[in-house]
């Protein structure tokens, strides 16, 4: 029987990507949309989605103008998963806005829009194609999924970690700007999270799909 992960989405629409690319590693996608009260319960592991932005006033800051409408039920919900997976040390892999909510729940802030300070403007209007290069920390635990040490990735955030919350380690970066492009808590079993989307890339890029395949293991 294929392990269930539970992913926690606010768009339907935007959904699918994910829920494909954990079922072509073997792991079964329990989509749930976030509300109120929902626990990981039997499922083995936590897949936080992209969606909008996370409300500044968790990390005590005031909305930029480009900041998007805070999704306060959203943020509090999937913060409580994060809490129910630490505490029972079930694998968790954010994506985008799920790897910002990580940070910012353990105590991390964000840069509130990126091309302000005219960084990080490199897109790729397909989502499949890489937009730029990060850098892989060796010795990380995403050094030990990697192939390479670098990777090509898509791009469609417009936020990133500013100051990086205590226990989590950086393990990838834009080698040229110095975005921090993917997280992890050492002192958990296994608490990835990545920047990009790597849900888009993993069925033409076999790295992306390590990725999945790294989560599913785990699971
Ligand atoms: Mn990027």
């Amino acid at each position: 029987m294929s392990a269930r992960v539970l992913v926690v989405y606010r768009e339907s629409a935007e959904v699918q990507p994910y829920a494909r690319a954990m079922e072509s590693v073997g792991a079964e996608p329990v989509l749930e949309e976030a509300r109120s009260g929902l626990t990981i319960g039997s499922c083995r592991g936590l897949l936080l989605t992209g969606g909008g932005d996370v409300d500044p006033a968790l990390y005590g800051e005031i909305a930029s103008p480009e900041t998007e409408p805070p999704d306060p039920e959203r943020d509090a919900v999937e913060a409580a998963l994060i809490d129910e997976a630490l505490a029972r040390d079930l694998p968790l892999l954010g994506i985008c806005r799920g790897m910002q909510l990580l940070n910012v729940h353990l105590g991390g802030s964000l840069v509130q829009h990126l091309p302000t300070a005219g960084r990080h403007v490199r897109r790729t209007s397909d989502r499949s194609l890489p937009a730029h290069r990060v850098v892989i920390e060796p010795g990380s635990m995403l050094a030990s999924i990697a192939h390479q040490g670098t990777w090509g990735v898509n791009s469609r955030h417009h936020q990133a970690v500013a100051r990086l919350a205590s226990g989590l380690k950086v393990c990838a970066s834009d080698p040229e700007d110095g975005t921090v492009e993917a997280i992890e808590l050492p002192a958990r079993r296994y608490v990835l999270a990545v920047q990009w989307h790597p849900e888009n890339q993993a069925s033409n890029d076999p790295e992306q799909r390590n990725l999945f395949e790294s989560f599913a293991a785990a699971l």
